[in-house]
């Protein structure tokens, strides 16, 4: 599952970036795959705060999820702990 290529149109996770002082902690949203660009997709990223596009993004799926990376949601169990 890791291993297959990421295509437009997909659904993963965008592992959004907390705020610097902690208050907002790090943690995933879904999002729509735009684009892929050297195997690193561009996502349309759905947010309670609204939506936004971001560049091609790494793949990370290690613990504890880093902020700016992407991973396939069927790899993410609710345990996940974020950075
Ligand atoms: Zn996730």
């Amino acid at each position: 599952m890791n291993n297959q290529p990421v295509t437009i149109g997909r659904i993963v996770h965008y592992v959004a970036r907390g705020s610097a002082d902690g208050r907002y902690p790090s943690t995933c949203r879904a999002a729509i795959v735009t684009a892929v660009d050297h195997g690193q997709p561009a996502l349309a990223v759905f947010s309670p705060e609204g939506l936004f596009f971001s560049d091609p993004l790494p793949h990370a799926d290690a613990e504890p999820l880093t902020g700016g990376t992407w991973h396939w949601p069927t790899t993410h169990q609710d345990s996940h702990r974020h950075a």
